[in-house]
């Protein structure tokens, strides 16, 4: 038998309306903030990512699926999309639209991680982006869209942990001070975090083995590091957070596993997945766009992992999400089944969303049916009633029936749903 790939999943039904009713909140609160979507390819050139995550970075490191095509150019499944949002920028001159822009996204990425609980090698990001704003005002508002929508789903538990990254400038100094506290317990350090220390140090900060993470609280932030302007724009963020009321702490040693991030930099972890799952991530990013070949935009955004933020969905969103009424329409004999179809095309035209009888079960077959699949209202249409113009609708749950004409269904219905 042929199985999927490891570290991907199936998504069946029911739970693939918990993604759609996640999607769906997504898409109402990000256009309530002016954003629209925007999709790119789900493979871009190699360089892309390479140029922009960083090469240093584990991503780009070890976790890329990387293939040549059939003419020997080097490709790469998307590993996140900000890199491709800004490849488009670049492409499409968005730059002449007039800006900000706020672009959301939805879809899938690929990493090739490690097995464990909460990673996928194909997972689905949900990110939301302004380009051409560097204001406070522009992270702020990025958060805002950010917390409205996870308070949409119903969730009360999370709260953003903030820093600042400094300014690309304050970066070399930064590194030093890493070097210079970490080099003498060099040997204490993970293999990775050895690497990290002579290529990229910053990500030593972001390692999650429990001795490297003790060794890097020696560290100093790099708050007391960065530039003044920097330190000022990122309290302006924090200050605007301050007066909406929306949860946040700061995290003095909070780094981001992509190199492009600068100032504002962000993750909110849920207390259901543990300290080092974290549920979204982002920053601000004004060098990117240009470091790409583009013009100067700056840019600030952020990536939810859709598939745990589905693991941990407040139940009451999940249960309304996973309910999906339908009118269970079953046709008894042949003439009731010729007859049926056009009724399923009247209500569904109504609004009335149909599941038809295909398979010829009895009445006493049909209703065992609609009791084990939840189908709490089933629409009976009998010789009788066909003669008559009429159905008969019952309702299981409160266990009445009555017979209602043909073309009362829609209201009748919608009486049910109120
Ligand atoms: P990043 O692009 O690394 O900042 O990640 C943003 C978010 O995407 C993370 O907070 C996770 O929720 C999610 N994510 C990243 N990698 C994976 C993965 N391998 N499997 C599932 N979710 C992931």
């Amino acid at each position: 038998m042929i199985q999927r790939p490891r570290g991907t999943r199936d998504l069946l039904p029911p739970d693939s309306r918990l993604w759609q009713g996640v999607e769906d909140a997504a898409r109402e609160v990000f256009s309530a903030f002016g954003a629209e979507e925007i999709r790119t390819p789900v493979f871009e050139a190699t360089e892309l990512f390479v140029r922009s995550v960083g090469d240093t970075t584990d991503i780009v490191h070890k976790e890329m699926y990387t293939f040549p095509d059939r003419k020997g150019r080097s490709l790469t499944l998307r590993p996140e999309n900000t890199a491709g949002v800004a490849r488009a920028w670049i492409e499409n001159r968005l730059h002449d639209r007039s800006h900000p822009l706020r672009l959301y996204y939805i879809g899938p990425m690929f990493r090739y991680e490690r097995m464990q609980a909460g990673r996928y090698r194909q997972f689905a990001q949900i990110g939301l982006e302004i380009l051409g704003a560097d204001t406070p005002l522009a992270d702020a508002e990025v958060l805002l869209a950010l917390a409205e929508f996870l308070a949409r789903l119903g969730f009360d538990d999370l709260v953003i942990h903030l820093n600042n990254l400094g300014d690309p400038e304050d970066r070399e100094r930064y590194t030093a001070v890493i070097r210079e506290t970490l080099s003498p317990q060099r040997s204490s350090l993970c293999a990775d975090c050895q690497r990290r220390l002579d290529e990229n140090p910053l990500r030593v900060l972001d390692c999650k083995v429990p001795r490297c993470q003790e060794l890097a609280a020696a560290v100093p932030a790099i708050d007391d590091v960065a530039s003044a302007a920097s330190r000022d724009h990122v309290n302006a963020v924090e200050e605007q957070l301050r007066r909406l009321g929306v949860a946040h702490v700061r995290a003095p040693r909070l780094v981001r596993g992509l190199d492009y991030y600068l100032r504002t930099v962000f993750e909110v972890v849920s207390p259901r997945l543990g300290a080092n799952t974290v549920l979204c991530g982002g920053g601000r990013y004004d060098r990117l766009i240009s470091d790409l070949g583009g013009p100067v935009v700056p840019g600030v955004g952020f990536a939810i992992g859709e598939d745990r933020l589905v693991e941990v969905l407040p139940e009451a969103f999940r249960s309304r999400a996973l309910a999906s009424p339908r009118l269970y329409l079953v046709p008894l004999g042949t003439a009731a089944a010729a007859r049926s179809l056009e009724l399923a095309r009247d209500w569904v035209r109504a609004g009335v969303p149909v599941e038809l009888e295909v398979s010829g079960r009895s009445l006493k077959a049909a209703l065992r049916r609609a009791d084990k699949d939840g189908l709490a209202f089933v629409a009976i249409l009998g010789d009788d009633e066909l003669q008559a113009g009429v159905v008969s609708l019952r309702d299981l749950a409160r266990g009445e029936q009555e017979r209602v004409a043909v073309a009362g269904v829609p209201a009748w219905w919608q009486g049910r749903q109120a």
